[in-house]
């Protein structure tokens, strides 16, 4: 190690993390390429990942099918999603790697009441001693850990596992949690299920070029998948909250988009500088594609019903 690099070290260990000297703001690039490199052809939801910067004091700490964001500050954290119950312990091991204390998360948020995002939520809650924030639906499904049977893919995910917890806030339409200096703000996006939620919240970084801040968008899953025998067209008014939601979030000034999956909007690619890390249409083109699948889905219910 050559003299600079251990100065270097010795200073950002003094400054603590999230304030390395002249930090880049950007995509830790190298640490995505490691999460692509272990995560190439799995795609188990619990599968672990390594943690990656994905823009200032925002982190990815989820799996290699998940998205879950640790959003920092000096006052406390806030988490976004959670994952398997399998997956928890790579998820504190990640925010640990980083330099951060699972201790320090004030709250944990989600983006909707299906296994694959909420059902480490109680054993992270218990873990951290964070508070949790919900949408009624979804503290509703959290509360007993039962799926909702009006849920569109009730037959085929009611026997996973959602350890209940308790939500210590009920959200309403543009609520914010805050931590230290953190806003995070929610808004309600249904359609995939009843209590689907989307954020964001600015993100900053100190670099040598002053203060870097973008706006992410952590915007819910908006896909229409049904199991047999529900059928979307026997639900109208799933299918005009889904119609709102599209149009909701196409209007949407969208400057990084994080999706609950993160191959819904090749964020992976995008960390790694494959692709634009914030394409103006990007919130455009992702309910584009989510209007898309729902008019695919009725017209084979159509299909189906006129043999
Ligand atoms: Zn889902």
């Amino acid at each position: 190690m050559s003299a600079r690099t251990r100065l270097i070290l010795a200073a950002c260990v003094a400054l603590g993390p999230g304030l390395a000297i002249a930090a880049p703001a950007g995509p830790d690039r190298a640490a995505t390429s490691a999460i692509t490199e272990q995560c190439a052809g799995k795609e188990d939801f619990s599968e672990p990942a390594p943690p990656a910067r994905l823009y200032g004091n925002t982190y990815y700490v989820g799996t290699c099918t998940v998205s879950v964001l640790l959003v920092t500050s000096p006052q406390g954290h806030v988490l976004v999603n959670s994952a398997t119950e399998k997956a928890v312990p790579s998820i504190l091991a990640n925010i640990r790697a980083l330099g951060f204390k699972p201790e320090d998360i004030h709250w944990i948020v989600s983006s909707h009441e299906h296994f694959d995002h909420v059902g480490g939520l109680a054993a992270l809650a218990r873990a951290t001693g964070a508070k949790v924030a919900l949408s009624a639906p979804a503290a509703a499904v959290l509360a007993t850990g039962k799926v909702d049977p009006a849920d569109s893919q009730y037959t085929d995910i009611k026997d996973f596992p959602i350890a209940p917890v308790k939500a210590d806030r009920i959200l309403t339409p543009g609520a914010v949690v805050q931590a230290g200096p953190l806003r995070l703000r929610a808004s309600f996006t249904p359609g995939h299920t009843t209590g689907g939620t989307s954020w964001s919240w600015q993100s900053c970084a100190i670099t040598r070029f002053g203060t870097r801040c973008r706006t992410i968008s952590y915007i819910d899953s908006i896909s229409a998948l049904a199991a047999q025998p529900y059928r979307f067209s026997d639900h109208p008014e799933v299918v005009a909250r889904f119609r709102r939601t599209f149009a909701a979030i196409a209007a949407r000034r969208c400057d990084v988009l994080v999706t609950p999956h993160p191959s819904a909007s090749n964020l992976f690619e995008r960390m790694l500088g494959e692709a634009p890390l914030g394409p103006k249409d990007a919130c455009k083109r992702y309910a584009a594609a989510g209007r898309k699948r729902l008019n695919a889905s009725l017209a084979k219910e159509a299909a189906e019903s006129r043999k």
